[in-house]
């Protein structure tokens, strides 16, 4: 296979060399952080107090924790290491579940992120003669921007389109013959649904690739949308305290996604200790960055469940690839005592080939106890057969998620486009359990 590289020096550079640079970069970022109120006092704690209490990358663990909390509570300038007139740009999450977070960046962030992210875009063969559709919301969010200076940088035409408007995207594709796409796995398999309203046919698009990320997606999943467009869809994996997308992709063998180790440092702990995990298992991932100066992140505890493959990419490059993520510690659900991930489910029903593009898990309280449904859509053809053997097809799933998941829901069939879809981020759990 062709291995396309955006600097191969560095992306195929050995252990040693990138744990020098490692270090090296570690050091830089203490000595920034330590500019900021924050870890002024979260490091006088541990003990730190210049870059030299840091001689080797074993004393990365001497280092306390950054959570999502601290940047809460130091909004909104607590985390900020420079001067406001060295911000060229401000991010920040939504803060629909709280007191929102804001991360700043100079004109060298940018400029370090933008290189992260085209390396991840060439790593996936899309170059300079693609037409890049970047169908994720821009705003504060950065999904839209953060891929968008990456995509330039490589030299695709970028098409700063946005989120939504499905008409509109399917439109866009077919004039300017878009090429790659970034987007949320979900929205990507809705617009599919939609083809046909638009009277568009998929020979009519010239879409070769996407890049699905921002949400947990399984296998089948990717699988699903290869299959139903005809393309190659690449993982890719980021978050805002960390820059954004570009912290993790896959490259052509889409065997998992490459973790920029010379602008990340990632561990993978035990949630609940905070310990390292043995090589290859799974836990939660944790995120230094090397590579910004305006708010510096240590250690920083993604809640994100996934694990590091041991063994070596044939692409060649050195740098570990991080499994998909399983789900982050906060969607675990609690049914009747039972630990249940949104993934678990999706990975048994996004199996069935009856099932089609969309579904929803929906927990509520009858009686004492916790009941879980599963409401799936499936194509619509299955509606004109014979009644019973939608009977037959809803016991198959309702059996198969009991193995799976231990737990007896009950299994709803829905028409394609009946359940709520989301053009950014899917909503897939409805909760009406009382609040305690
Ligand atoms: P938040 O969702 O916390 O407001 P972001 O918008 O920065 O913050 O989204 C980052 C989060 O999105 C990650 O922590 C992760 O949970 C999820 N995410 C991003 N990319 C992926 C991916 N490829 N697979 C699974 N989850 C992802
Ligand atoms: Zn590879």
């Amino acid at each position: 296979m062709d291995v396309p590289f955006w600097n191969r020096e560095i992306e195929t550079a050995d252990r040693s060399r990138l744990e020098t640079i490692q270090l090296e970069r570690l050091r830089e970022t203490l000595s920034w952080a330590l500019k900021t109120p924050f870890y002024q006092k979260q490091l006088r704690q541990a003990k730190i107090s210049s870059a030299d209490d840091i001689r080797s990358l074993a004393d990365l663990r001497k280092i306390p924790f950054t959570t999502k909390d601290d940047l809460r509570l130091n909004f909104p300038r607590g985390l900020l290491a420079v001067d406001m007139k060295d911000v060229v740009r401000i991010h920040s999450s939504s803060g629909t579940t709280g007191i929102p977070t804001v991360i700043y960046y100079s004109k060298e962030d940018i400029n370090n992120w933008a290189d992260l992210m085209a390396r991840s875009i060439f790593a996936t063969g899309a170059s300079s003669a693609d037409v890049f559709q970047n169908m994720m919301t821009y705003g504060m969010f950065t999904g839209g921007l953060g891929m968008h200076y990456g995509a330039e940088r490589v030299g695709m035409a970028v098409i700063p389109i946005g989120g939504g408007n499905t008409k509109r995207q399917i439109k866009t594709m077919k004039d300017f013959r878009t090429t790659v796409v970034h987007v949320t796995p979900s929205y990507l398999l809705h617009v599919h649904t939609k083809l046909e309203e638009f009277d568009i046919k998929r020979e009519e698009l010239a879409l070769k690739k996407a890049f699905t990320g921002a949400e947990p997606h399984s296998e089948d999943v990717r699988k699903k949308i290869e299959q139903l467009w005809n393309i190659d869809a690449y993982n890719s994996y980021g978050l805002s305290e960390l820059n954004g997308p570009g912290v993790a992709f896959e490259c052509v063998y889409k065997n998992d996604m490459h973790l920029w180790e010379d602008g990340y440092i990632v561990e993978i702990i035990d949630p609940d200790t905070g310990e390292p995990v043995r090589d290859g298992d799974s836990g939660e991932v944790v995120l230094t960055n090397l590579i910004r100066r305006a708010t510096p992140m240590l250690r920083y505890r993604t809640r994100d469940l996934a694990y590091l493959h041991t063994d070596p990419c044939p692409c060649g490059r050195t740098h570990r690839r991080l499994s998909r993520i399983m789900g982050r510690t906060d969607d675990m659900l609690i049914i009747n005592g039972i630990n249940l991930f949104p993934s678990q489910i999706e990975e048994v029903v996004m199996r069935i080939p009856e099932v089609a593009t969309n579904y929803i898990i929906q927990v509520e309280k009858r009686g004492d106890l916790d009941h879980l449904t599963v409401k799936v859509e499936i194509y619509p053809k299955l509606f004109l057969g014979d009644p019973s053997q939608l009977e037959a097809l809803k016991g198959r799933i309702t059996e198969e998620l009991r193995s799976a998941i231990i737990l007896h829901p009950s299994v709803e069939l829905h028409e394609p486009n009946s359940l709520p879809v989301s053009e950014g981020k899917a909503k897939r759990v409805i909760d009406l359990r009382p609040k305690e």
